[in-house]
C-alpha cells in the first residue's frame, strides 16, 4: 500500500509519469504488439476461478490496453532519473540481446540486474490497480534502500517461442491463508507478473503471506530458470523454450490458489 501522491519508493513528492515498458524497447518489440490480437498489458483481480489454460473470463479482466501507450504516475522525479535510470542502463544491452535471442553470459551479476529490473516493473504495474495490490510500502522502501529484492521474491526466465507474449506484461494477485491462524488476508498478499519481451519472458513472484517463502516456492513455475534468488550461471539461449499454452497457465493462475 502506498501513500497517493507520494514516489513508492522513496516516499517523496514530484511524481512524474513512467512508461511501463520503457521507449527504447519499442523499435524491437513494436512488429510482436501489432501482431497479437491481445492486449499487450492486464491485470486480473484475484488468483482463482479461470479455466486454465486459455484466457480468463471478461469480467476477469481489469485495466488493459497497449504497452508502449502505458504510463504510471507513481514514481518520483529523483527516483526516475536517479537509481532507477542507472538500474535501466546496467540492464539495456543484456535485455536487448535476450529480447532479440542472441547469446548472452548471464552470470550472477547479469541475472541480478535482469531480477531488479523485472522486479520494479511489476513493482510499479502494480500500482496501476491500487485495491489489488500485494506489495506491501516496507517492501517498496526495502528495494529503495538496498536497491535489491524483497525477502522471498523470486524471479525466473526462459527462452520463449511464440508470440502473444512477445510484447506484454501480466499482474496477478491473491489472497493466501494465513499458516498460523489459517485466516484470510483483507487484502491480496502475493503477486505474480509475466513479462513478455521478444524471445524472453521473465516471471516475478512475491508474498508477504506469514508462509511467504513456502508460497512462492509452492508457486514457483517449472519449466523457467530460477535467476533470483541466483542458482547457478547460465548461457543465453536456454533450453526449452517455454510456449503459450504453458506459459498461459503460470500467467493466469494455478489451482493451488483459493
Ligand atoms: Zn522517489
Amino acid at each position: 500500500m502506498s501513500v497517493p501522491g507520494k514516489c513508492i519508493f522513496c516516499g517523496g513528492k514530484g511524481l512524474t509519469k513512467e512508461h511501463l515498458f520503457p521507449q527504447w524497447m519499442r523499435p524491437l518489440l513494436q512488429g510482436y504488439v501489432e501482431a497479437s490480437e491481445l492486449p499487450s498489458y492486464a491485470q486480473l483481480r484475484t488468483f482463482g476461478g479461470l479455466s486454465v489454460p486459455g484466457l480468463p473470463s471478461a469480467n476477469g479482466w481489469n485495466n488493459q490496453g497497449y504497452i508502449f501507450n502505458k504510463r504510471l504516475r507513481v514514481v518520483c522525479r529523483s527516483c526516475n532519473n536517479g537509481w532507477m535510470s542507472q538500474q535501466e542502463q546496467a540492464t539495456k544491452s543484456l535485455l536487448t540481446a535476450m529480447i532479440e535471442g542472441r547469446p548472452a553470459p548471464l552470470g550472477q551479476d547479469e541475472q541480478f540486474q535482469l531480477a531488479l529490473w523485472c522486479a520494479l516493473r511489476a513493482a510499479i504495474f502494480e500500482r496501476d490497480d491500487p485495491k489489488n495490490a500485494a506489495i506491501s510500502r516496507y517492501q517498496y522502501r526495502y528495494i529503495y534502500e538496498h536497491r535489491t529484492l524483497p525477502d522471498g521474491w523470486k524471479v525466473f526466465a526462459a527462452s520463449y517461442s511464440g508470440l502473444e507474449w512477445a510484447a506484454r506484461m501480466f499482474h496477478l494477485s491473491g489472497k493466501v491463508l494465513n499458516i498460523n491462524d489459517q485466516s484470510m488476508p483483507s487484502a491480496p498478499n502475493t503477486h505474480l507478473t509475466a513479462i513478455g519481451m521478444g524471445k524472453t519472458i521473465c516471471v516475478v513472484l512475491g508474498s508477504t503471506a506469514t508462509n511467504a517463502s513456502f508460497v512462492t516456492t509452492r508457486l514457483s513455475p517449472t519449466g523457467l530458470e530460477q535467476i533470483w534468488p541466483f542458482v547457478q550461471a547460465l548461457e543465453w539461449p536456454v533450453a526449452p523454450e517455454i510456449g503459450d499454452e504453458a506459459l498461459g497457465q503460470i500467467a493466469y493462475g494455478t489451482p493451488y490458489f483459493m
